[in-house]
């Protein structure tokens, strides 16, 4: 698989941060069109089960009162954990070489824009997490390739084929979110106590929160939410008598960065 990255690579002759600006700037200005794989529904992810939970469009609420350090932790540890994120350690601890799938930040992080300029001082200094949008309009999956990162059609989320990631970067300089990790060296030693049911990922190969499909296919709800206290909420954004639809209803929510036009699934309640 090493090899026929290197083949990928020099056979299209690319630069690696020339053309990754190109295609961050291709993914924001497409913003009319929702990116969808053409293979996205035939690729093989997770066989769905009996119990399987499905939506035509998976999204998550989090609710920002409800969030302190402990939850967060707790709901890292959980996501971490199960997918095989190995914990930074020696090397690996640099801060730009760590995995994350899913980690807390400071609000004004998570919302650099106009929109929250006069919020309530309580509100501005409570942590909150961040991690795939799992955007309807995602610039990664257009700037990708190898089609290694695409939309699946029936449920919206924005899968990974690790497989197929010949390591470019493309979607991570696509990505407004900075929600995708790459892996600079074998994971696998950093892993503690690995999860056979879940793969392990190798050098040069991108990662990121894919909304637990895996656990959605024998219907379970993700694991964040399950360590959440009740802070995130999970359901089809397109179903009006969803629990996310109806928390949408009654409370005032926002999204990340939306000048972008990405259209993220993930909504905070501030
Ligand atoms: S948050 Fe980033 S990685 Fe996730 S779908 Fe949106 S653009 Fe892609
Ligand atoms: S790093 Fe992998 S997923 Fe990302 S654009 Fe390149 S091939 Fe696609
Ligand atoms: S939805 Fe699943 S994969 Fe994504 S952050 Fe939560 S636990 Fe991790």
């Amino acid at each position: 698989m090493e090899n026929s990255r290197r083949r990928f690579l020099k056979n299209a002759g690319f630069s690696i941060l020339g053309v990754g600006a190109g295609s961050m700037l291709i993914g924001l200005s497409a913003h009319t069109s929702k990116a969808v794989s053409p293979d996205a529904g035939q690729r093989p992810q997770f066989s769905m089960g009996d119990k399987a939970m499905e939506a035509e469009r998976w999204g998550m609420v989090v609710d920002t009162r409800k969030l302190n350090d402990s939850i967060c932790r707790k709901m890292q540890e959980a996501c971490h954990s199960i997918h095989n994120v190995p914990e930074p350690v020696g090397e690996s601890a640099q801060r730009d070489q760590i995995i994350k799938w899913i980690w807390p930040t400071e609000f004004q992080h998570a919302f650099p824009s106009q929109e929250v300029e006069f919020l309530a001082e309580d509100a501005a200094h409570r942590p909150v997490v961040v991690l795939c949008n799992h955007c309807d309009n995602p610039p990664c999956v257009r700037a990708c390739p190898t089609r290694a990162t695409f939309k699946r059609e029936r449920d919206g989320i924005v899968m990974m084929d690790f497989h197929r990631c010949i390591g470019c970067r493309f979607c991570m300089a696509a990505c407004p979110f900075g929600a995708r990790s790459f892996n600079f060296r074998d994971p696998r030693p950093d892993i503690e106590d690995e999860n056979p049911d879940f793969p392990t990922r190798m050098r040069g190969v991108v990662e990121k929160c894919n909304f637990c499909a895996e656990r959605l296919a024998v219907g379970k709800k993700p694991a964040c939410v399950e360590a959440s206290d009740g802070a995130l909420t999970f359901g089809d954004l397109n179903d009006p008598d969803s629990d996310v639809r109806k928390l949408l209803a009654e409370k005032y929510a926002i999204r990340r960065k939306p000048n972008l036009g990405t259209f993220p699934s993930v909504f905070y309640i501030v």
